[in-house]
């Protein structure tokens, strides 16, 4: 068969600073997801997006193309409405797993479609797989029955929907092409859209930890994005949120299990309450439950009820002991002081080097590997107190994982007031 286009003259034209076509973009995902647009070929346009940007029509054609490459989950036929969570990333950052439970105690579905991590932050699926028994991989039909019968599931995306972004993905993950923003909005949002849910709350991170750096690109990438939502008929809001130290006091696998466990037990750290509590809001005022009270349901124990039954339904015992890791050390203070930064990205970076996160797809994971923290921002500490521990099933990784954390950890003289989570909205 002809192709309609040389690959090579559109990529010339974004290369220049050019506006793609309709039909060329069409195309281009479609060639690309057939093979015939070869993965260096992809590599170089999406290089050009990446120094050249995106027009919103653009950005709005590419979301539609990768849609387009594959097939649309549908929740119409659900008794309740559905609404969905999408973080851009983070370090330490477990919100969808009390998140998810939370919401569906008033009987709004939750269909948490979710990855696997890659670089240093986390994926879903990698955490709720250090619970002995529990599958990621269910059918649409077992999505749905879950949905009706439990009201919240956490379960892989499958390679039916958005196939197109799936190889993409990948793709700009090994060519320095993740951060751009049409990139990154379109990649997400066509999951999400394909996925169906009735209503989508993104949390957009900003700081070290984050691919936004900072509020400004966080403001575009969010507003992008919702806008994308919203011309797809989903209604769609974001919340833009600190991410530059870990969220809660755990970063790892089995180690973020335990902490949402505890959250889900009424109690947690503050900020990783704070945040559950403020999604889990947002999200229950998009699908109508305006006077619900996501806290409370986190006190008196029925999100947890819900937890458990969640973990069941797909073959998980809640429970089970975790595993934990064979080896720890810990990293102690250096001075007294106040703890002023503890940054995100050097966690994430030290728990990924310990096991936690994967170098390549389809490397295993640690699942007791991680960073646990004993003191964050804003907490005095003195000379020798240990600041975190890291856990490890291969000491011979302690060496590299130290080293991550240079440079990361600051103690000053004056007492800090620990920022805000959430640190702006952002609607349609
Ligand atoms: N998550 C995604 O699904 N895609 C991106 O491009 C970045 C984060």
């Amino acid at each position: 068969m002809s192709e309609p286009f040389d690959v090579v003259d559109l990529i010339r034209t974004k290369r220049d600073g050019g506006e793609l076509a309709e039909a060329e973009i069409d195309w281009v995902i479609d060639a690309y997801t057939r093979g015939v647009v070869a993965d260096e070929q992809m590599a170089a346009m999406a290089m050009a997006i990446f120094l050249r940007g995106m027009n919103r029509d653009e950005i709005s054609r590419w979301t539609a193309a990768m849609i387009a490459s594959g097939g649309r989950m549908d929740f119409s036929g659900l008794s309740r409405p559905t609404a969905d969570k999408h973080s851009t990333g983070g370090v330490g950052d477990k919100i969808t797993l009390p998140l998810a439970p939370l919401v569906a105690v008033f009987d709004v579905a939750v269909p948490q479609l979710s990855g696997r991590g890659l670089g240093h932050t986390g994926g879903t699926l990698d955490k709720l797989e250090a619970i002995p028994g529990w599958r990621a991989d269910l059918d649409n039909e077992a999505i749905v029955r879950q949905l009706e019968d439990v009201g919240a599931v956490i379960c892989a995306t499958g390679s039916g929907l958005a196939p197109a972004d799936k190889k993409l993905y990948a793709l700009r993950d090994t060519t320095g092409t993740v951060e751009a923003i049409p990139l990154i909005a379109s990649s997400i949002m066509s999951k999400k859209i394909a996925e169906g849910t009735g209503s989508l709350v993104l949390d957009v991170k900003v700081g070290s930890g984050a691919f936004m750096k900072d509020l400004d690109d966080a403001r575009e990438l969010a507003r992008t994005m919702v806008g994308l939502g919203v011309d797809a008929g989903v209604n769609t809001s974001a919340l833009l949120t600190d991410m530059s130290t870990p969220l809660g006091l755990t970063a790892g696998n089995g180690l973020e299990v335990r902490e949402s466990v505890e959250v889900l037990a009424g109690g947690g750290p503050q900020d990783v309450i704070d945040l559950t509590v403020a999604l889990a809001r947002e999200m229950l005022d998009a699908a109508g439950r305006t006077d619900a009270d996501p806290r409370e349901a986190l006190n008196d124990g029925r999100a947890m009820d819900v937890w458990r039954r969640m973990i069941s339904a797909q073959g998980g015992d809640p429970d089970a002991d975790l595993p934990t890791a064979k080896e720890t050390e810990t990293v102690a203070a250096e001075a007294d002081g106040v703890l002023t930064r503890l940054d995100a990205y050097a966690v994430g970076v030290c728990a990924w080097r310990l096991g936690a996160g994967r170098a390549r797809q389809g490397d295993a994971v640690q699942a007791a590997a991680g960073v646990e923290l004993h003191a964050k921002p804003g907490d005095e500490v003195k000379a020798g107190q240990p600041l975190l521990t890291m856990h490890t099933d291969t000491p011979e990784r302690f060496g590299r994982a130290r080293q991550a954390l240079e440079g990361a950890v600051e103690i000053g003289g004056t007492a800090a007031t620990p920022g805000q989570v959430v640190l702006e909205r952002i609607s349609g």
